[in-house]
């Protein structure tokens, strides 16, 4: 079947094979057993049960492995440089920790060279892509003057299509007795130096960041310049950033550890989506988000990792499935749902998350018969092969 000069190639007997397309198997994960899946080029060409796959090029056995989506990751903070060992270590330790926290981060990130940031960058993904992740955001956020901001996205970008831009993520220190100021920054010369790197404006909408009028002029600005808003909100308490997400149409609210029921109602009525971030919790012993009250309101949920070297130093969405099914009311499905398309929905892409027929090529195989398997067994590196764009990495 091929359609074009590219090899195609089959992927037969994968016992399970999570499709995320109702149409084609069984429940919300369209779930398939002995399933084949045939990939042309970048593209999945065709799926379906094994016995009915059509003639390809080349062919290769899942040998009953289960199969799905790459994950779709759609928070991170990859842009940086520097170490925070000594800050977990002080946290786990129950001692106090005095140093600056993101400021730490930010320091020893102007310090670095664009090399030693593009080097970072690209181990981090690769770090991530052998953990199944095809799809990775990553934001800006520790340069927090015009310049670096600028260079950080411009680095993103090299490496991949979804970047954000979180000049807003905590006041400049060289602005710590200006914060009005530091907004006019991010609001102008910032934004007009970065939108032309960046698909996406976010925001720290919380006590000791950004308040919600400060938080409104940034993600409005952004939306003025073409960029499309996404909020951290509601991480450290109540607040109203999930509130000015979904009234800015924001592609997601992401933390939503802190709710109360009218945050709920509104991401529930919204095209916003809940993007819960288990990572952080686990790393700051903190109390985890309610996803079972998000889910059973109505809301999207995605998962992600927020992989940065302060709060959630992990680059594994298996390891975040497992902690949203322990911790955080999620059944396996669910979790394995909102970790592909619902990455996917909260980047409002429609062509990643899902195997059907059009989409892009990005599968993973699991050494284990079922997805279940990725909550069931944590810490263990089920993932066995993984496809990114038709290719097998
Ligand atoms: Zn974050």
């Amino acid at each position: 079947m091929t359609t074009n000069s590219a090899p195609t190639t089959a992927i037969t007997h994968i016992a399970q094979l999570v499709t995320n397309d109702p149409s084609l198997g069984e429940g919300p994960l369209g779930l398939i057993q002995d399933a084949a899946v045939v990939i042309d080029g970048d593209r999945i060409a065709w799926v379906g049960e094994s016995s009915k796959a059509p003639a390809t090029d080349n062919a290769v056995d899942a040998a009953g492995r289960a199969g799905l989506p790459g994950f779709v990751d759609s928070h991170s903070h990859l842009v940086f440089s520097g170490d925070r060992t000594a800050e977990f270590n002080a946290r786990m330790s129950g001692r106090p920790y005095s140093a600056g926290g993101i400021r730490t981060t930010v320091a020893a990130t102007r310090a670095a060279t664009d090399e030693e940031l593009h080097t970072n960058v690209a181990r981090y993904l690769a770090e991530a892509l052998r953990q199944g992740t095809t799809t990775q955001e990553t934001k800006s956020g520790y340069g927090l003057t015009v310049e670096d901001e600028a260079r950080a996205l411009r680095i993103a970008a090299a490496h991949t299509d979804e970047v954000t831009f979180l000049g807003a993520h905590i006041v400049s220190p060289d602005y710590a007795d200006d914060p009005a100021g530091y907004v006019d920054l991010v609001t102008g010369p910032m934004l007009d130096a970065c939108a032309p790197h960046a698909r996406w404006v976010d925001v720290f909408c919380e006590k000791g960041a950004f308040d919600g009028d400060q938080a409104r002029a940034v993600l409005t600005a952004g939306k003025a310049r073409g960029l499309t808003p996404r909020v951290h909100a509601n991480q450290l308490g109540h607040g109203p950033g999930v509130q000015l997400a979904v009234e800015l149409d924001a592609a997601s609210a992401d933390h939503c550890t802190h709710l109360t029921a009218a945050d709920i109602d509104a991401l529930a009525g919204s095209r916003t989506v809940a993007t819960l971030l288990p990572g952080a919790e686990f790393s700051t012993r903190a109390e985890w988000p309610d996803a079972r009250r998000l889910l059973d309101a109505g809301a999207t949920v995605a998962l992600s990792t927020d992989c940065n070297p302060g709060s959630s130093f992990t680059s594994s969405m298996p390891f975040c499935i497992a902690l949203a099914v322990r911790d955080m009311g999620m059944t396996p499905d669910e979790a394995v749902w909102s970790a592909t398309e619902g990455g996917a929905r909260a980047l409002r892409r429609t062509d990643v998350g899902r195997i059907t027929p059009g989409a892009r090529a990005d599968l993973v195989l699991l050494d284990a018969p079922s997805h279940v398997h990725l909550a069931y067994r944590p810490g263990v590196p089920l993932v066995s092969a993984v496809w990114h764009k038709g290719v097998l990495i």
